[in-house]
């Protein structure tokens, strides 16, 4: 009996030690990776009803790289970095800002993508904000734990309302009972050319850059993601001269 206890308690250990760890991976053979898609075009449901997009190109390719099968799990974007840090998932791939806050309790990939905050109104009205202190005392939809959140809540004169899903906001959006949604740029670009009836008011130059999320100090993983995806933003070219120069210095 003793003997079975200690087996256990050597296995729990092993898999603590080895979750999400390269070997892990490898060894289940699927890479696991946390979404929310109602982000296009980074990640979507397509008409096939299949999570497709920028983000899941990504993906795949970091699990070609590893020969491992990918796994996507859909969760609301607020539930990801609690799921990344009880090992859950491997990765977030979700067009993630790196925040300072949240760089505290995961680590981030280099950036793969630069984004600002927009704001998407009815085209039909005469409400057309160009700065966000024009949204005082105005009704605004957000997804619950964005940046784009984050911006609206600041300002205390906003009403805010929060989804999990763009998809919720935007309807809340058609049935006017809220006056505009905030959201990445190139989010709202594709919500707009899908539904022409929203426009894109404003554009609010924040600055974020998207970043790859890894568990909190698994080096190993991150080291690989970074890899690839820094060999996927080389052309060619740069390969080209990567191996008839810098490689022979
Ligand atoms: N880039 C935004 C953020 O990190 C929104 C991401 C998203 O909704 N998937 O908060």
């Amino acid at each position: 009996m003793k003997k079975w206890v200690a087996l256990f308690v050597v296995i729990l250990i092993i898999g603590t030690i080895f979750s999400g760890t390269l070997a892990e991976i490898k060894a289940r053979g699927k890479l696991i990776i946390g979404t929310e898609p109602t982000f296009p075009p980074f990640e979507y449901v397509s008409e096939n009803n299949e999570i497709v997009g920028f983000d899941i190109d990504i993906a795949q390719r970091i699990a070609d790289e590893l020969g491992v099968k990918l796994e996507i799990q859909n969760l609301p974007f607020d539930s990801l970095i609690p799921a990344l840090m009880s090992d859950k998932i491997d990765l977030i791939v979700a067009g993630m800002t790196i925040t300072e806050k949240r760089a505290k309790v995961i680590d981030f990939s280099i950036p793969y993508f630069n984004a600002n905050q927009a704001i998407v109104v009815r085209g039909d009205e005469d409400f057309k904000p160009v700065k966000l202190d024009d949204l005082k005392g105005k009704k605004v939809a957000v997804q619950l734990g964005t940046t784009g959140d984050l911006v609206v809540s600041d300002i205390k004169e906003i009403k805010v309302t929060r989804f999990q899903k763009f998809t919720d906001a935007f309807l809340e959006l058609e049935n006017k009972r809220v006056d505009a949604v905030v959201l990445d740029e190139a989010v709202a670009n594709a919500y707009v050319k899908t539904f022409p009836k929203f426009i894109i008011s404003a554009v609010i130059d924040t600055g974020e850059k998207y970043g790859i999320g890894v568990k909190k100090g698994n080096k190993e993983l991150l080291d690989f993601v970074n890899s690839v995806l820094s060999n996927m933003f080389k052309s060619p070219y740069d390969l080209l001269v990567e191996k008839w120069f810098e490689e022979t210095k």
